[in-house]
This record gives structure tokens, C-alpha cells and sequence, in this order.
């Protein structure tokens, strides 16, 4: 009798083992056959009963966020499943989202820890690790960042320091290159070492990155770089170019539609090349090939100009008046055939008036 109810079981276990691997089947065609996915990362700091900086949400806002996403379908995925779905763009969940936290606030835990469980949600945390050594009230400890590591959160570096590190100050090219090679690869091996987990991404401090410093973090191990540059990701970006929205706390509902709604303007970019260091002030150069798209609105810092292509189908820009020295984010925002607005970004490194080696 035990015997034949075994058998029983496994038969039954067997007809669902075969139902399970024909609706996974289909859940991948469906998701493979659908649009290409455009896939938004946010970027959120503190979250506190009483905002200090436009960057502080209030839990109640957060959670105002989190029901959003929810109600919307949205499902949220770990920067470090960003990296291992685009292998397999099939393995994307039809609506999805990258949560980031950045910093390492005490709030992460007290916080967004138990909205995050609440809502069954995944996230991202970046953390610099001398944040560990500073206030318990004001920073997280290394037993909490435990804790929300082993809750399935993702955990992510934001260097050593949290340092400008496009800054090289007064150090030459090899002591630059050692503390570049500091910030970036100890705090990976830090994290790894006390957590016991990989450490995949860097999202750098103030969105700050040029060649040099992209260079040093793929030497450093990551498979993928954040920066703060505004846009979309497809599947296909460049990893190491990943674009995030920095959240404030001014966005209800409505901006979260049209944020989420965005899609990526296709751009080819002709100069200044997205993480050059330049010397004299760049013509701004580039093509679209998203259909439809016949004049962009074109935004660097104090400048705003909307720009139709030439006989070749490049958009020039020549920048007006005066540009400031240092980092440069060019936005391009057009609309598709379908009114879809579309949106990409890139960033260089002015340097006026300095010799080229
Ligand atoms: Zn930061």
C-alpha cells in the first residue's frame, strides 16, 4: 500500500515536472517575442521621516514608489540579474526594474529593508566601505549590510571613500592609477571578504567617470559600471555604460509614469566620445537611428537647443558661449513614429586650456 502510494506520487510528481518545464517553455517564447525591453534604474539615497535634501524620500514616499510599481506590474530585478539576463534577454520579466540605494544609510536598513520585504521586491545597495567606519546612527554597521545581503538583496560597490574620481589633483599618472586601483578594487575585495558574495557592479560616486577611471573598474573585476546619466538600458548597452534616474523627492506618480514610460533614443555618437577627456571645447555631433525621430532637443549644461539633422542625417551642435570646466552630461530627448519620448545621454570630461601629452 506505502509503496503504491509512492508510486502514485511520483507519478503525479512527474506529470507536474512536465507541465512546470512546458510553461516555462512558453513564458520564454512569450517574453522573447515581445519588444525590446527598455529597463529603467533608479537611483535613491536616505529615506527619512524628515527630508534634508531633495535626495531624502520619506518612507511614506517610498512606499508611494514601491505601490506604484506594484499596481503597474512592474517586477524589480538586482543590477547583478541586469548582467546575467542580457546574456539571455529571454529571462527578463515582462515589466523590468532596477532599484539602487546608494550610499549605505542607516535608513537602508531601518527603512527600505522592510518595505523591500513587504513588497517581495529585489534591490541593489551600493556601499562605500569606510561608511562602516563612521556614525552607527548615521551609517549602516557591517552586521546590517549582512543582513540585507542575506535577505537576496544585491550588494554593490561605491568605492572606498566616496571620492570624485575623476579628480586627480596634484598626483601623477602612477600614483592616480594606485589610488584609482584603491578605490575601486579594495572596496570590491572588502565587500567580497565579509560578505562571502560577488560583487558585480560599481556605481561611481557623484556619477563621475572618464576613460581613465572606466579602464581602472574593469581592471578592478566589475562587470558593470552606474553612472547618474539620464536614460534607458536595452538588453544590449554596454554594461559598463549603465545609465540611472536620480530620484527626488519632488517625483509623485505622474513623474514616475513618464519616467517609466521612457525609451532609449538610439544614438550613434560622433563626438565628443562618451568618456573623453577634452581638451578644447567639442563640437557635438551624433546621428539617431530611431525611426522617425526628424528633430531632438539637445541640453548641456546651461544650454538648451532643439537641432534638426543635416543633408547627412548628423545633428551639429556648437556650443554658444562659454563652458565650464569638468564633467559634461550632453542629453538628447526626441519623440519615435509612435510619440514615444525618447531619451539618452553621454558624458565627457572637459579640460580647457591643458596640453595634450
Ligand atoms: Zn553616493
Amino acid at each position: 500500500m506505502i509503496h503504491s502510494a509512492k508510486r502514485y506520487g511520483l507519478y503525479l510528481f512527474s506529470i507536474l515536472a512536465v507541465i512546470l518545464i512546458f510553461a516555462a517553455a512558453f513564458q520564454i517564447r512569450g517574453a522573447a517575442g515581445t519588444n525590446e525591453k527598455n529597463i529603467p534604474i533608479l537611483c535613491y539615497h536616505r529615506v527619512i521621516p524628515n527630508p534634508t535634501s531633495s535626495y531624502d524620500l520619506t518612507p511614506e514616499q517610498l512606499e508611494a514608489h514601491f505601490q506604484y510599481f506594484q499596481s503597474n506590474g512592474y517586477t524589480p530585478i538586482t543590477a547583478s540579474q541586469f548582467l546575467e539576463y542580457r546574456k539571455k534577454p529571454a529571462l527578463f520579466p515582462q515589466k523590468p526594474i532596477v532599484l539602487t540605494f546608494d550610499d549605505g544609510s542607516k535608513s537602508h536598513y531601518t527603512q527600505v529593508l522592510p518595505l523591500l520585504k513587504k513588497y517581495g521586491f529585489k534591490a541593489t545597495f551600493y556601499i562605500f566601505t569606510n561608511a562602516m567606519k563612521g556614525s552607527k546612527e548615521r551609517w549602516l554597521t557591517w552586521d546590517e549590510v549582512q543582513e540585507i545581503s542575506q535577505a537576496g538583496m544585491d550588494i554593490g560597490s561605491h568605492t572606498v571613500s566616496h571620492p570624485y574620481l575623476t579628480a586627480r589633483d596634484k598626483m601623477n599618472d602612477e600614483q592616480y592609477q594606485a589610488w584609482l586601483e584603491k578605490e575601486l578594487a579594495q572596496s570590491k575585495k572588502i565587500l567580497e571578504e565579509k560578505l562571502k558574495i560577488s560583487v558585480n557592479t560599481l556605481a561611481y560616486p557623484f556619477g563621475l567617470y572618464d576613460n581613465e577611471v572606466e579602464a581602472a573598474a574593469i581592471r578592478a573585476g566589475y562587470k558593470g559600471m552606474l553612472s547618474i546619466n539620464m536614460g534607458l538600458n536595452q538588453p544590449r548597452e554596454n554594461p559598463f555604460r549603465l545609465k540611472r534616474r536620480l530620484m527626488v523627492n519632488s517625483m509623485g506618480p505622474k513623474s514616475l509614469t513618464n519616467i517609466l514610460a521612457e525609451k532609449v533614443l538610439d544614438l550613434e555618437i560622433l563626438s565628443p566620445a562618451d568618456t573623453n577627456i577634452v581638451r578644447a571645447k567639442p563640437v557635438i555631433r551624433f546621428r539617431t537611428n530611431t525611426p522617425a525621430v526628424n528633430a531632438v532637443r539637445l541640453e548641456i549644461s546651461k544650454y538648451q537647443a532643439t537641432l534638426k539633422p543635416d543633408s547627412q542625417g548628423i545633428y551639429n551642435y556648437e556650443i554658444p558661449g562659454k563652458l565650464r570646466a569638468g564633467f559634461q552630461t550632453i542629453i538628447i530627448r526626441g519623440s519615435d513614429a509612435d510619440k514615444n519620448s525618447r531619451l539618452n545621454s553621454w558624458s565627457f570630461y572637459y579640460k580647457p586650456g591643458e596640453t595634450t601629452e
